[in-house]
C-alpha cells in the first residue's frame, strides 16, 4: 500500500529526529503513551543546552587554543613569497586559506593541486567542485565555511607532503584556526588528518566520529578526490557530514561571535 505525502514527510523527520538523536548518543528510546499536544515541549535553549552538554561529553579537550587577536592579513604577510620549504621551487602561488572568517565551520585538505596553484584558491579543481556541493549538502553555501590545507604549495606531481613539508605549513593554519576559532573542523582525507592531529589511526577508522583539536571537534571523513575515484564511499561522508550538521544545529546560537 502507497503511504500519503504526508505520512511520508511525517515518516522522514522521523527519521532524521532518530539520527539526530543517535548523534547526540542516545542508544534508545522508551514509548510513552502522551501526545505532543499533551505534553509541554521543553523550550528551545533547554534543549539545545542538553544537546551541548552531551556533544562536549564525548571529546574533553587536553589543551584548550587560546584565541588569537592576529588577522588572517597578518599570517599571510608573514608568509609572504615563502621559501621555508622545497615545496616553493615548484609552485606557481602560495594558496592561503579563504572563506568566512566567522565561520563555524572549516574544511582542512593536504595541500593544493594543479588547479589550486594555478588560481592560488583552495579547491576550485573537481575535488573542490565535489566539496562545494558536499557543503551544499549540509545546508551552507561555500562562502559561509573556511577552506584550507595544511600545506600551502603544490607539491610535484601531487605526492603528499613530506612529514617535515608539513611541519613547516602547519603552524601558519594553526594560527589562522586560533584567529577563527571554527566550532568544527572537517579533516578532508588520511594525509590531512595525520599531520593536523598528530594521529597514526587511518582514516578508515578514525573517520565518523568527532575527534579533538585542542577543544575543536574535528570529524575526519574522505577526502573529496578520494570520493571520485571511488563514489560508494560518497555514503560514508554523508553519514560524518551529517554528524557536523546535527553538531552544528544543536550547537547554534552558543557563540553570538559566529556567523552560521
Ligand atoms: N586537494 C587538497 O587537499 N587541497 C586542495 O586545495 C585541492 C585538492
Amino acid at each position: 500500500m502507497k503511504s500519503s505525502p504526508q505520512v511520508e514527510q511525517l515518516i522522514n523527520e522521523t527519521k532524521k529526529q532518530l539520527e539526530h538523536l543517535r548523534v547526540l548518543g542516545v542508544e534508545g528510546i522508551g514509548v510513552v503513551a502522551e501526545t505532543a499536544a499533551s505534553k509541554p515541549q521543553a523550550p528551545a535553549l533547554q534543549r539545545e543546552e542538553a544537546g551541548v552538554s552531551l556533544f562536549k561529553d564525548l571529546a574533553p579537550s587536553a589543551q584548550i587554543l587560546s584565541p588569537s587577536s592576529e588577522t588572517f592579513e597578518q599570517i599571510h604577510t608573514e608568509i609572504g613569497d615563502c621559501t621555508r620549504c622545497p615545496l616553493h621551487l615548484e609552485r606557481t602561488h602560495v594558496v592561503h586559506t579563504e572563506g568566512n572568517r566567522k565561520a563555524r565551520l572549516m574544511f582542512v585538505g593536504e595541500a593544493p593541486g594543479a588547479d589550486e596553484d594555478v588560481q592560488a584558491r583552495p579547491f576550485v579543481g573537481r575535488a573542490g567542485q565535489l566539496l562545494t556541493k558536499i557543503i551544499e549538502a549540509i545546508g551552507l553555501k561555500r562562502e559561509e565555511v573556511l577552506i584550507g590545507n595544511v600545506n600551502r604549495c603544490r607539491p610535484p606531481g601531487n605526492r603528499a607532503p613530506m612529514p617535515d613539508e608539513a611541519a613547516t605549513c602547519k603552524p601558519f593554519l594553526e594560527r589562522e584556526i586560533a584567529v577563527a576559532q571554527p566550532q568544527v573542523i572537517v579533516v578532508l582525507g588520511n594525509t590531512a588528518m595525520k599531520n593536523l592531529l598528530d594521529t597514526r589511526e587511518g582514516i578508515t577508522r578514525a573517520r565518523g566520529r568527532f575527534h579533538d583539536y585542542k577543544g575543536i571537534k574535528v570529524m575526519p571523513t574522505f577526502h573529496p578526490a578520494y570520493l571520485l575515484r571511488d563514489p560508494a564511499k560518497k555514503r560514508e561522508t554523508w553519514e560524518d557530514l551529517k554528524k557536523v550538521r546535527d553538531y552544528l544545529d544543536a550547537t547554534k546560537g552558543t557563540n553570538d561571535s559566529k556567523s552560521n
